[in-house]
């Protein structure tokens, strides 16, 4: 090994030198064993609990989400808006983690955009491909846009003629992009699938319509009923659902 001893040594010195000053006292310092390991990696590596150590990690981790002080100054803040509450809800909501990940990337402002393609130079133009006037920012694509907005206004009409649980439906643009459960889990879940197919039409280039979300509804539907299935929770499931089964019904 080719090792320059002078330096090495020289190293050591001023490392004893600094502890001195700073009155570090070496049994303060942990006796590793090998390589220093981060507490996050020796939580997965070592953990015998595994996921339930790991989530506690997550939920002990305070640091603010850069995305959050841009998400306010895009959208008016109601009083009682919680941050905790919105980053909570997916996983509130769904087990299903395609949708889970969806919302995760709303809610950190990693949606794939063109917007964000742009600035990452992945794409020419920033611009809407419903409007094709606006810069397409995930606010702009999920609700300011003139299209987006239409096809809004259909989706909320086709609920209220469909479930006769609910009557109204009072959205906002906080209430569209971070989820509510103003009006149930399931409301909330067809929500998250609603913005997904909004997604989904935009990178496929076409303009979105009720007909086309009948069928995520549906496929929705049959997740959330195989999850129900799993863990073994069909009772519970079929009275959540029953108010909108005319959303999934094959006739709707
Ligand atoms: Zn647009």
């Amino acid at each position: 090994m080719n090792v320059n001893f002078i330096a090495y040594n020289g190293i050591i010195l001023s490392i004893r030198s600094a502890m001195r000053s700073q009155n570090i006292i070496s049994t303060d310092i942990p006796n590793y064993v090998g390589p220093y390991m981060p507490l996050q990696l020796s939580v997965i590596v070592k953990s015998p609990k595994g996921s339930k150590d790991i989530y506690n990690v997550f939920i002990n981790n305070q640091v603010k989400p850069s995305a959050v002080d841009k998400w306010n100054t895009i959208i008016n803040i109601d009083r009682g808006f919680s941050w905790t509450y919105v980053f909570s809800l997916p996983f509130k909501t769904t087990l299903d983690t395609q949708l889970r990940f969806f919302q995760y990337k709303i809610n950190h402002r990693i949606l794939g955009t063109n917007s964000l393609l742009h600035k990452i130079g992945i794409r020419k133009t920033n611009s809407c491909t419903f409007c094709q006037r606006e810069a397409e920012t995930i606010e702009h694509l999920l609700w300011n846009c003139p299209i987006t907005q239409t096809f809004i206004s259909s989706f909320t009409n086709w609920i209220i003629n469909n479930c006769n649980s609910i009557n109204t439906i009072d959205l906002t643009i906080a209430s569209f992009l971070f989820g509510t459960m103003k009006y149930g889990t399931v409301f909330n879940k067809i929500l998250m699938r609603t913005k997904l197919y909004i997604y989904k039409c935009k990178m496929r280039e076409i303009t979105p319509a009720i007909n086309g979300l009948k069928f995520d509804i549906r496929y929705l539907f049959d997740i959330e009923n195989t999850i129900a299935l799993k863990e073994a929770n069909l009772n519970n499931f079929e009275k959540l659902w029953e108010p909108f089964k005319n959303l999934y019904a094959h006739d709707s």
